[in-house]
């Protein structure tokens, strides 16, 4: 076992004080920080406090890090990778490739001899990226295509003329293909309509909302504060096609291949396939790639539900439900006093496990006896080869997510 610190990424959206008070630092933060990275990604390997990085770690040693199992599916690599995300602005619109269309992209885009690195890079490795987000902190989000009979009706309580014909279609075509279509025809107009079409709706937007109509308030607010942040993007406009939704500290979202999705606000834990192949279609400074994003995008309407993963919960521990082969996350509370809740917990799985702390202070106890403290904002590495593990509270109050491959 090994305490692990994770790696700060600084992006703009980023919060100055969601971290820095998760981890007891002085707050607002000198810059923003938007993610707490725990993984073995290349890209930012978490720490390890005795010396090196969780990517080494793992390399010169994958049979006792990884074990047996994990090697051999997914070979020498951690097929995960957990992050903790503070969002004070929006993040861009998205979505993430499925494993063939990754595995495609990139060979596509070395055999065109584009640098890893280079910013108009799609595929920055060759994986899927299904991911799942529990709200820490109220956390709204963007995600999944809405049931295009009631965007029909949000569409046509903003009475905007020039709307009309998108209405038009999609009120024709309540479905996939109408969807796919009104999309790709907002994502590719020419920049002297939407330099109109986005004021106008906004317009709408704010007339609907002084009216005091309710129904869509929340879409309609989220509209405005997109417009705001990114004037005269067709993603302003894709914003009004997704479902709205709002999460409660403890609620959870499963992103999969193709679903579109934009982090709104909020602070929230995130664990992922190990890949960092992003497709942008707006909302953000970053690299667009419209054609591309347009290729892997699943249009099928989906509800808020179906987004939602199960939860099982046992004794201490709920554990999110999602089907993605490389990871599966639980949310853990232990009282130190002993009095609401139980003061440890015992994890008997074999493979790679990682546990963030999120509030308070835990003490992992390997089979051997060795032990590793942690506090807020740090995480114990597990190998497969330490499984037996109990974990103990080290404050009141003390709260962390496991995340293994199931
Ligand atoms: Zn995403």
């Amino acid at each position: 076992m090994k305490l692990l610190a994770g790696v700060i990424r600084p992006y703009a959206w980023g919060s100055r004080t969601a971290l820095a008070e998760m981890r007891g630092a002085p707050s607002p933060s000198a810059h923003p920080e938007a993610e707490l990275w725990f993984g073995a990604h290349p890209a930012s390997p978490a720490t390890v406090e005795s010396g090196g990085d969780l990517l080494s770690l793992i390399e010169d040693d994958p049979e006792n890090q990884l074990g047996a199992d994990v090697l051999d599916r997914f070979g020498a690599r951690l097929p995960y990778l957990v992050k903790v995300l503070a969002a004070q602005e929006p993040l861009s619109l998205q979505a993430h490739p499925s494993a063939e269309q990754a595995a495609d992209g990139f060979d596509r885009e070395n055999a065109e001899g584009l640098r890893f690195d280079a910013p108009e890079r799609n595929y920055r490795d060759g994986w899927h990226k299904p991911e799942l987000v529990v709200a820490l902190t109220e956390f709204d989000v963007l995600a999944g295509f809405r049931d295009p009979h009631v965007t029909v009706e949000l569409l046509r309580s903003l009475q905007v003329p020039a709307l009309d014909p998108y209405l038009g279609l999609l009120a024709g075509q309540p479905d996939d293909t109408g969807l796919r279509a009104v999309f790709t025809t907002w994502l590719t107009l020419p920049d002297s309509v939407i330099g109109t079409l986005v004021p106008d709706t906004l317009d709408g937007a704010v007339r609907v909302l002084e009216r005091g109509e309710q129904r869509f308030a929340l879409e309609l607010r989220s509209l405005l504060e997109l417009g705001e942040a990114y004037p005269g993007d067709p993603g302003v406009l894709a914003s009004l096609l997704l479902n709205r939704i709002h999460l409660n500290p403890g609620e959870a979202l499963y992103v999969s291949a193709g679903k579109l999705h934009a982090y709104l606000q909020g602070t929230a834990v995130e664990v992922m396939a190990n890949s960092d192949n992003v497709l942008r279609g707006g909302l953000t400074p970053k690299h667009i790639d419209v054609p591309e994003l347009l290729r892997v995008l699943d249009f099928t309407p989906v509800s808020v539900d179906e987004l939602t993963p199960e939860t099982q919960s046992v004794g201490a521990e709920r554990v999110y439900m999602t089907p993605a082969p490389e990871f599966r996350m639980s949310r853990v509370h232990l009282d130190g006093t002993g009095m609401h809740q139980p003061s440890s917990i015992s994890f008997g799985v074999s493979g790679p496990q990682i546990v963030a702390v999120l509030s308070g202070r835990i003490t992992v106890t390997a089979g051997d006896g060795h032990d590793v403290t942690a506090s807020a904002c740090d995480a114990v590495w597990i190998p497969d080869a330490d499984s037996d593990v109990v974990v103990h509270a080290a404050s009141s109050n003390t709260e962390f997510v496991r995340v293994f491959v199931p």
